[in-house]
């Protein structure tokens, strides 16, 4: 299952940020998913609860935030919402598109309580 990887690997990056303090409990972790990253939320959620079973993250709340897909037409210039990679810009019809954002999979912030 591909969330489970990705969660497993959003545990690490969370651990790795206490350095090792064995007291330190996270109480709530925030992420950013864009909509165009391929990760399922509800997926992902799920995984999460797996992942995070004896590591600090265990009580943690999972807030995740969802980044609409933007992108710039290379020929108007335009500035849109998209759903996919393959929209092509509203204004042209021009298929010649820069992703501004929505490819994001980041841990947001995380609330420590040591
Ligand atoms: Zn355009």
């Amino acid at each position: 299952m591909h969330e489970l990887s990705i969660a497993e690997n959003i545990v690490e990056i969370a651990v790795a940020h206490l350095q090792g303090d064995a007291r330190a409990v996270v109480q709530e972790i925030e992420l950013e998913i864009g909509t165009l990253s391929g990760i399922e939320i509800d997926a992902l959620t799920f995984a999460m609860d797996a992942a995070t079973k004896d590591t600090p993250l265990q009580q943690a709340a999972v807030r995740i935030i969802t980044v609409q897909g933007r992108a710039r037409c290379n020929a108007c210039a335009a500035e849109f919402d998209v759903e996919d990679f393959f929209s092509p810009c509203p204004s042209c019809g021009g298929f010649d598109n820069t992703t501004l954002q929505g490819e994001e999979m980041r841990v947001k912030s995380l609330l420590v309580q040591d």
